[in-house]
């Protein structure tokens, strides 16, 4: 099982294109696996979940196996239900042995939950409350999401080419804590007699400072600029997020710190996003802020994402949900679970020449015109989620190197 609160590593590479580029060893916040670098054996539990979940899921396994294979890395899958799928077989959608297969491995890879089937059923029946339980059990509370516009891509944004070209940036976001668990919460009726909902915005002081430390470091490894994003004029967990922050720069002089209220971050990311290198907010601003950076970038399934705690297995997923309304027609776009994977051995593993390996092979498959749907435009290749796949798999067998590829 995964162990260690150290190695959340950013290693120096030599891409020519910097959504992968990461300066220099350093820990960050967590993920690092129990066995030892000699052993190099994994255990690696898969939640494929629904929709285009296991078409995704499907692609990213076959890569992490092949990556792996040429690099010297032995894995033990463990396939397990979440989501709607879970609550069909068996009635919840987070199986206790799903939890705990996903408690003792090394890393998780995750595909997505949720569908219209499940969509009227009660809160604690609904697949997606599986993703917050999860996060929460594995005490994931640092989200990152990287939201970089690849070159091959950037006419795919809705932005102007000017606005989006070179856009190369993190949000980190605060994962277990805030609106999204924060107590009291519930219904109640008002004395007119009126039914209102009710929930809580709440961050303890422990909960501020691991997530902006997470965040310093790994601003300090990229351009080293901070955006604290919070809306301290109205909210007093907001007031004291921003004093936190304010505090734990004191350990970071490297790092420029700025503060930002999400209403003006939420118009910045569109009127010039360049300006931002990492930005740190809690869950629910996180959330919904970092759905905004993907689409700079011009599609959701481009992006992957990174869930880190202090110790154990990470949690690794690509930012797009179940798509229902292309599932099972082999339209998905795999890259986003695809690099989700090369972050699992980035982040969860330190296996940094494979996360490498299937880095170079997504920028050498899309320099070779391979396109799902969804990133299509004339003069490239339409294929589907297979094809894509097998294209992605001979791009990591022959080892393009990153330079090369852009
Ligand atoms: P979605 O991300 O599933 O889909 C939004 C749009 O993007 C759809 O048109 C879809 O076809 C497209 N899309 C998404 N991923 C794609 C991919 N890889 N390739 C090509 N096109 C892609 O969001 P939604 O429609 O709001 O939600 C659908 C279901 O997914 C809901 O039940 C929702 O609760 C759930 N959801 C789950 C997660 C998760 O598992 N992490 C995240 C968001 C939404």
């Amino acid at each position: 099982m995964a162990a260690s609160l150290q190695l959340l590593q950013f290693k120096p590479l030599k891409p020519s294109f910097s959504f992968f580029s990461r300066r220099s060893v350093s820990p960050i916040c967590s993920a690092a696996p129990t066995p030892s670098k000699s052993q190099r054996s994994y255990t690696i539990t898969l939640l494929p979940g629904d929709g285009i979940g296991p078409e995704v899921i499907s692609v990213a396994k076959d890569v992490l196996l092949l990556a792996g294979h040429l690099e010297g890395i032995k894995y033990e899958f463990r396939e397990r239900l979440i989501g709607g799928a879970a609550l069909d077989a068996t009635g919840v959608p987070l199986p206790d042995e799903t939890l705990s297969a996903a408690k003792q491995s090394d890393a998780v890879l995750l595909g997505a939950v949720g569908g219209y089937k499940w969509d009227n059923n009660d809160k604690h029946l609904k697949p997606e409350t599986a993703l917050l339980g999860l996060r929460q059990e594995l005490k994931v509370f640092a989200n990152l999401r990287p939201a970089s516009v690849f070159p091959q891509l950037v006419d795919a944004s809705t932005l102007k080419r000017a606005v989006a070209e070179g856009v190369d940036l993190m949000v980190v976001r605060e994962l277990t804590g805030g609106i999204y668990f924060g107590k009291p919460r519930g219904f109640d009726t008002n004395e007119d007699g009126e039914e209102f909902g009710f929930n809580t915005e709440i961050y303890a002081e422990h909960e501020i400072d691991r997530i902006a430390h997470a965040a310093f470091k790994i601003a300090r490894k990229r351009r080293g600029k901070l955006c604290s994003v919070d809306k301290a004029n109205v909210l007093e967990a907001s007031i004291l997020w921003r004093r936190r922050v304010s505090a734990i720069a004191q350990e970071y002089p490297d790092v420029e710190l700025s503060h930002m209220y999400v209403d003006n971050a939420a118009m910045q990311l569109i009127r010039n996003p360049k300006q931002f290198d990492t930005i740190v907010t809690n869950n629910i601003f996180g959330d919904i802020l970092s759905d905004e950076a993907s689409m700079i970038t011009g599609s959701i399934g481009m992006l992957p994402s990174a869930s880190l705690g202090a110790s154990g297995p990470g949690l690794f997923e690509p930012i797009h949900g179940s798509a229902p309304d292309i599932a099972g027609q082999d339209k998905a776009n795999p890259f986003a679970t695809v690099l989700s994977a090369a972050m699992l051995l980035r982040y969860g593993l330190d296996e940094e020449k494979a996360a490498q390996r299937i880095e170079n092979a997504v920028l050498d498959t899309l320099n070779k015109g391979f396109r799902t749907g969804d990133i299509y435009s004339t003069g490239t290749k339409l294929v589907g989620c297979k094809q894509l796949g097998e294209e992605i798999m001979k791009s990591v067998e022959s080892n393009v190197p990153s330079g090369a590829t852009v």
